[in-house]
């Protein structure tokens, strides 16, 4: 008998993912997938390459909800979801990292008692003020299966009295950073549109909240990556709530090289050829390990914390980097392979 995976996705992280985690349930017998895309993000440079890239079948079900406060959206979305599952009847809910999709998955799976599988468990930052935060602690307290990508996620989890359903299988991100040199090494012209040469330009990414919601917090991360720029160019792919919050608080961005966001192709690319990272994504942080480029993480805190013992990663408020060392945790690139084993053999 076939087991029903439905996977809950909706922000760009979340396609990079749960492509990896599709593509090894398909190689995988007695498995089979419906996909749910809440909407979260919806433009074509922020979703629809990444389908078209990565593989990733066209989702069965599209929600088109985005955009309002936090408590709207995940409302709408819990909303919007509990009738698909009652219908599509899964044996398992698959929901990844951090988003309010993860969360209003998690919910609706939750309260119709199908049991939930967490892609990225563990993580914390222990600050609640992140609604990331937020997110990924409640998902995790609902879920059966914990799949985490470190022994600190493990750690953690043991800290909040969460011990069973616990497995480190490696980074799923690891495994699409795989999949996307392979791509990249034949079809990304990024560099050479762009016109810098490998290890001449840094590359940064600014979306969290913390950075972008308030004038002050924005301005003070423009202001430091001016900074790096008067050294080498930096380029900003931009996401979209970057942009015009900018433009509303009247934040100029002039000295940085802006461009609008690329495919998952093109950015690892970007990130093999670069000086340096600069960036409060999660992803990024361990992108950057992934092709060996140091990055200056623009936040106060990380999840991360490995990259930041082993010497590739730095806060910018922190000291300076670490003595360097491998970092053997990630895995070994067959992450989403061991998920869908787990799934597999879970009934
Ligand atoms: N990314 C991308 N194109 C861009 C910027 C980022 O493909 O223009 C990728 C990046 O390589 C990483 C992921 O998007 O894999 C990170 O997403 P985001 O920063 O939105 O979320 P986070 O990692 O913080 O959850």
């Amino acid at each position: 008998m076939s087991l029903k995976i439905c996977t809950i996705v909706g922000a760009r992280p979340q396609f990079i993912k749960a492509a990896t985690v599709s593509r090894a349930i398909r190689k995988t017998d007695g498995l089979s997938e419906v996909m749910i895309h809440t909407g979260q993000h919806f433009d074509a440079d922020m979703s629809d390459v990444f389908f078209s890239e990565l593989d990733i079948p066209t989702p069965h079900h599209r929600l088109e909800i985005h955009g309002g406060g936090h408590g709207a959206m995940t409302g709408r979305m819990l909303a919007a979801i509990e009738p698909i599952l009652i219908a599509e009847k899964p044996d398992w809910v698959v929901v990844y990292g951090d988003t309010n999709s993860t969360l209003a998955g998690s919910l609706a799976a939750a309260k119709l008692h199908i049991p939930i599988a967490h892609v990225e468990a563990g993580l914390r930052s222990f600050n609640r003020r992140m609604p990331e935060e937020v997110n990924r602690v409640l998902t995790d307290h609902l879920s059966a299966l914990h799949l985490c990508p470190t022994q600190a996620a493990v750690d953690n989890l043991a800290g909040e009295g969460i011990r069973g359903g616990v497995h480190h299988i490696g980074d799923v991100m690891y495994d699409a950073t795989l999949f996307a040199i392979d791509r990249a090494s034949g079809t990304s012209g990024i560099l050479a549109e762009l016109a810098v040469n490998p290890k001449a330009y840094g590359v940064a990414t600014i979306h969290r909240a913390e950075n972008t919601d308030d004038a002050k917090s924005l301005r003070a991360v423009i202001a430091f990556l001016k900074k790096q720029a008067k050294a080498i160019p930096i380029i900003l792919p931009l996401h979209p709530r970057t942009r015009q919050n900018a433009e509303r608080m009247g934040v100029s961005l002039e000295g940085l090289r802006v461009i609008g966001p690329v495919g998952y192709v093109d950015m690892a690319r970007l990130i093999n050829g670069a000086g340096a990272v600069f960036t409060d994504s999660g992803g990024l942080q361990k992108e950057a390990y992934f092709h060996r480029v140091p990055c200056t993480t623009l936040r106060g805190e990380t999840e991360w914390v490995e990259t930041i013992s082993h010497g590739w990663n730095r806060l910018w408020n922190g000291p300076d980097f670490a003595e360097r060392r491998q970092i053997t945790e990630y895995g070994d690139g067959r992450a989403a392979f061991r998920i869908a084993e787990l799934l597999k053999n879970s009934r």
